[in-house]
C-alpha cells in the first residue's frame, strides 16, 4: 500500500530529524514519480502528498497538467536547452542547473512568462565522469555567471553521489555538498544565505543525508515501489 509506504517513511525522517536536532519542517520530501503513472501520483496527493519530482520533460507535459494545479513540481533529470521553456511553465523549481546555456535558456522564458523561476546548482561531488552537474571548484564562476541573469533565484545546491548500497559511503559527498554551500553563502551567492536549501539523499540513502543537513530529500522506490 502507498500510504504505508508514505507513513513509513515520514516516520523515519521525523525520527532523523529529531536524532540531528534539527527541526523536521526543515526536511522537505520530494515524492520522485518518474515513469509512476497518473493514477499511482493520484494515490500519493490522496495520502496528502504535494511535492513531486520528475526527470523528463516530455513525460512531465503528460501528467503535471492532468494533476491539480496546488501541486509543486521539481526537475531533477537533465535539461536541454530546447525544452527549457516547458520546463519553466511545468516546474517550481529545476534543481539541475549546471551550465550557464542552460540557465540562460531558463531566464529568457522565465521573463517572458512573468515567472522568477528557483533553481539549484547541480555539483558533481563525485567527480564521476558520467554524471551531469559542475565540478565543486568549478561552482562558484557558474554561480557568479548565473547571477548576471534577471529572473532566476539560486536558492541551493544538489547532488547525487555515486550509486553504493552501503549508506555511510554518501556521507563523505552530502558534507562536501554543504561545506560548499556555507563557503558560496559566506561569499552572499545565493538568493537567501541565511536559508539554503540541499538537494541530497535518495531511497538508499536519505537519512544519512539529513543527518548532513539535506533539506530536499529525493525519494521514490521506497514511497512507490520498485520502477518496472
Ligand atoms: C530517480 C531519482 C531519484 C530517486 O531515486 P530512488 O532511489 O528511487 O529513491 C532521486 N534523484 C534523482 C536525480 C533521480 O533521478
Amino acid at each position: 500500500m502507498l500510504s504505508t509506504n508514505f507513513d513509513r517513511v515520514r516516520q523515519a525522517v521525523k525520527e532523523a530529524a529529531l536524532a540531528a536536532g534539527r527541526s523536521i519542517d526543515s526536511i522537505k520530501l520530494v515524492a520522485v514519480s518518474k515513469r509512476m503513472s497518473l493514477e499511482r501520483i493520484q494515490q500519493a496527493v490522496d495520502c496528502g502528498h504535494m511535492l513531486f519530482g520528475e526527470n523528463r520533460i516530455q513525460e512531465a507535459t503528460q501528467k503535471i497538467p492532468l494533476l491539480a494545479p496546488e501541486l509543486h513540481w521539481h526537475f531533477i533529470g537533465t535539461l536541454q536547452s530546447n525544452k527549457a521553456k516547458l520546463a519553466v511553465e511545468l516546474f517550481d523549481v529545476i534543481e539541475t542547473v549546471d551550465r550557464l546555456k542552460i540557465a540562460q535558456a531558463l531566464d529568457k522564458h522565465a521573463k517572458n512568462t512573468n515567472k522568477v523561476l528557483s533553481i539549484l546548482i547541480q555539483v558533481n561531488v563525485g567527480g564521476e565522469q558520467q554524471k551531469s552537474g559542475v565540478s565543486p571548484q568549478d561552482t562558484e564562476k557558474l554561480i557568479r555567471s548565473i547571477a548576471q541573469t534577471t529572473d532566476l533565484r539560486i536558492i541551493g545546491l544538489m547532488t547525487m553521489p555515486p550509486y553504493h548500497p552501503d549508506p555511510e559511503l554518501s556521507r563523505p559527498y552530502f558534507r562536501e555538498l554543504k561545506e560548499l554551500a556555507a563557503v558560496l553563502a559566506n561569499k552572499n551567492l545565493f538568493f537567501d544565505n541565511t536559508h539554503i536549501e540541499l538537494s541530497m539523499g535518495m531511497s538508499g540513502d536519505y537519512l544519512v543525508a539529513i543527518e548532513e543537513g539535506a533539506t530536499l530529500i529525493r525519494v521514490g522506490t521506497a514511497l512507490f515501489g520498485p520502477r518496472g
